[in-house]
């Protein structure tokens, strides 16, 4: 038996847990990972949003514009939309929130709620990986036109440089992930992201995990601090 770890819930409580990161940390892959060890569902935002566009939902319709220029969607409907996530009976034992809260009006009025419901955050994860080190991660990533298999210049190359391995294609790249957008998305991004992290230092359950290293040693160190 392990004694209880950090963001564990007192007993008949939820457990909810955050992933903070900026594009390129590897926030979703680890996020991906937790919910299968856990057991919890994985709540991401941006797949909120844009499954919501896809439905055709009044929110997607909302969302979109916002979206599509890579600005933040306004607070009150993100709030709104993932309030409405974790009243659902998937969420009763827990989450484990992705991208959500990105600005501090999200993390206040996110504190507001579940304090309503007698509940908090159990740990804020920060995965903090250096800027140079999200642009070249970000801006090496190329996918194949014809059958979506990505790759990666430095960590998944394909055999002949641009050229898929399965059918010949010509590898793209997402217009957004040329560097010079890459560096213009952190600059937005980076700013109110950090001021979620203080916010959550300042309430006592932030963790700061180094991202610069491979997924599974990334994927070790956030097991093994939930375990400590
Ligand atoms: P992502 O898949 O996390 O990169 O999110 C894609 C897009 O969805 C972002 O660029 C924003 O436009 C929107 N979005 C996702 N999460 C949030 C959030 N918490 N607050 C505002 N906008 C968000």
């Amino acid at each position: 038996m392990t004694g209880p770890g950090a963001g564990d819930a007192a007993p008949g409580a939820r457990r909810l847990l955050l992933l903070i990161g900026a594009v390129g940390a590897g926030k979703g892959t680890q996020a991906e990972l937790l919910s299968r060890e856990l057991g919890l569902p994985h709540l991401a935002s941006g797949n909120l949003f844009r499954q919501a566009m896809r439905d055709g939902t009044p929110l997607g319709e909302e969302a979109r514009a916002y979206m599509e220029r890579g600005d933040l969607v306004p607070d009150g409907v993100t709030i709104a939309m993932l309030t409405e996530e974790l009243a659902k009976p998937d969420a009763s034992r827990g989450a484990i929130l992705d991208g959500f809260p990105r600005t501090a009006g999200q993390a206040e009025a996110l504190d507001a709620v579940l304090a309503g419901q007698g509940e908090r955050i159990g740990a804020a994860i920060y995965i903090d990986v250096p800027t140079d080190e999200l642009v070249e991660r970000v801006s090496g990533r190329w996918v194949c036109p014809e059958c979506g298999t990505p790759y990666h210049r430095r960590s998944d190359p394909p055999a002949e440089t641009g050229i898929c391995d399965k059918d010949g294609t010509p590898l793209t790249q997402r217009g957004d992930d040329r560097p010079d957008v890459v560096r213009a998305r952190l600059d937005k991004q980076v700013p109110p992201m950090l001021e979620v992290v203080e916010h959550y230092r300042r309430a006592g359950v932030l963790e700061r995990i180094d991202g610069d290293r491979s997924i599974d040693e990334v994927g070790e160190a956030i097991l093994e601090l939930l375990r400590r």
